[in-house]
């Protein structure tokens, strides 16, 4: 299926677009827990999150002659992909769901990305994307279950492993698995006794489900602080669920309280501004649901994330989730 050299043949691809980001010692969580806590810093790409690999290593992959390009996107793919078609002169459609907050429409159409906005839910999303490529003959990006995605974002293993080859547990943010799957292709070859976790919100937690179930699974897509991490796999998933199924060794859950506490952490411990899906590792180490032995690791993926909501978080503010309220308290160090 992928392997290894996908991950070197991608790596040679996106050198020069998507940077080599900083892998940083957390000194408070590496205090807290005796243990080394390191930080892969996603959040420092140019688009502000670790989309942009996969997007640049997909669409540097496509025929010549092609129209343009599109995909459905809760923001940071499609922020990726308007951004690589740009670097080809290509036109970028991407369709998002209501969900999505304005912070990330706004960050599409900075790079050039035309944006349509379509239902209720990435599935909504999804039937329009698949629409335009019958109609008007654009290529349609998985956000994950695509090769060359994958591959993409496998490099985050490759450079972790490179500067750092005694860690012993990677924490990866889970949603539609690209990411970890990428990574867990690179690093199972690299390092085969790594531990891999994968980490979802429990509510919604798509992969999780199909992982338990033994197949793709729907969920029911609610509003959570990791919105990054929202939407389904696709019924017909071909890549990154098999791969997530084989290669992860646990998938954790995390609730929007314990995401809550991990964003004022990551803030006030190392002055940080992340997004809710990048904390999801942070948030099981400090709610006990993954206690860390030898050193390990965890992406923080991305920092698009709405101001607003985040004043409120580290503000010690309730936070209102569609109809769920998340009690808010000032920060207190764990
Ligand atoms: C997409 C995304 C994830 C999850 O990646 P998958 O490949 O869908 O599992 C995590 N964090 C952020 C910020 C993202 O944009």
């Amino acid at each position: 299926m992928l392997n290894l050299s996908d991950i070197f043949a991608a790596q040679k691809i996106i050198k020069g677009q998507a940077d080599q980001t900083p892998l940083v010692p957390s000194p408070f969580l590496s205090d807290k827990f005796g243990t080394d806590i390191w930080l892969k810093l996603e959040n420092m790409q140019p688009v502000g999150a670790f989309k942009l690999r996969g997007a640049i290593n997909a669409v540097m992959n496509l025929p010549e002659g092609i129209q343009g390009v599109t995909c459905c996107s809760t923001g940071n793919h499609g922020r990726g992909v308007a951004y690589a078609a740009r670097l080809r002169g290509l036109r970028a459609v991407i369709c998002m769901s209501e969900l999505v907050p304005k912070a990330k429409v706004e960050g599409i159409q900075q790079v050039g990305g035309e944006v349509w906005v379509k239902g209720r839910s990435q599935d909504d999303a999804m039937a329009e994307s698949q629409r335009l490529c019958q109609d008007e003959g654009l290529v349609e990006i998985s956000p994950f279950d695509d090769p060359n995605v994958i591959a993409g974002q496998g490099t985050i293993g490759l450079e972790i492993l490179a500067a750092r080859p005694d860690i012993e547990t990677l924490l990866v943010p889970l949603s539609g698995g690209g990411l970890a799957a990428g990574i867990a292709v690179a690093a199972k070859a690299i390092k085969p006794n790594i531990k891999l976790v994968g980490i979802s919100m429990d509510r919604g937690a798509a992969m999780a489900e199909s992982i338990k179930a033994g197949k793709p699974m729907d969920v029911v897509e609610v509003p959570s602080l990791a919105d990054s991490l929202g939407g389904g796999i696709g019924m017909a998933n071909k890549y990154s669920f098999p791969i997530c199924r084989d290669l992860l060794d646990e998938v954790l859950l995390v609730s929007e309280e314990e995401i809550y506490r991990a964003m004022q952490c990551l803030y006030y411990e190392d002055r940080i501004v992340a997004e809710g899906a990048c904390v999801v590792g942070i948030a099981a180490m400090l709610a006990g649901k993954f206690v860390p032995k030898g050193s390990v690791a965890t992406v923080i993926t991305g920092r698009n994330l709405d101001m607003e909501m985040f004043t409120q978080i580290i503000s010690g503010h309730d936070v209102q989730l569609g109809d769920y309220r998340i009690q808010g308290e000032p920060y207190v160090r764990p």
